[in-house]
């Protein structure tokens, strides 16, 4: 499934649909590449896969890679999950944290200790989606 075209970059000059075009466009198919039914955002020219993957259109030269429907369900997965563990671990903090007042002695360090390693555990999840987060905006 095709998701979404973003441009890696320009290659030839852009120029509209030419005899050079028309040439590319036949050597392309030549050379094993197919033709998708997907168009150029830029120009609606037909884009080509080449046999190495990538999608190139032949007519401004731009090469695109697409996002699949799987990348993007694994990213929702991922993040569902981390919400889900989030909610958890805020609710094991809040339970440490309602026993932390009537603890005494050794209790108290215990239960720092437990408190510690779940804030720790919390500041990852954060990370995580950040970077998750990051990645998206830069795709
Ligand atoms: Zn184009």
């Amino acid at each position: 499934m095709i998701e979404k075209l973003t441009f890696r970059g320009i290659g030839l000059k852009r120029d509209s649909i030419s005899k050079e075009t028309i040439r590319r466009m036949a050597e392309l198919l030549k050379s094993g590449a197919t033709m998708l039914s997907m168009v150029c955002p830029k120009c609606k020219s037909p884009l080509y896969r080449l046999k190495t993957g990538e999608i190139i259109c032949p007519n401004c030269g731009i090469r695109y890679y697409v996002v699949t429907e799987e990348e993007r369900e694994s990213d929702v997965l991922v993040q569902a999950t981390l919400d889900q563990l989030e909610r958890n671990v805020l609710k094991v903090i809040s339970d440490i944290n309602a026993r932390i007042g009537e603890a005494i002695g050794d209790d108290v360090s215990s239960y720092g200790k437990s408190l510690s390693i779940w804030l720790d555990v919390l500041e990852r999840i954060e990370r995580i989606k950040r970077s998750i987060e990051g990645r998206r905006s830069t795709s």
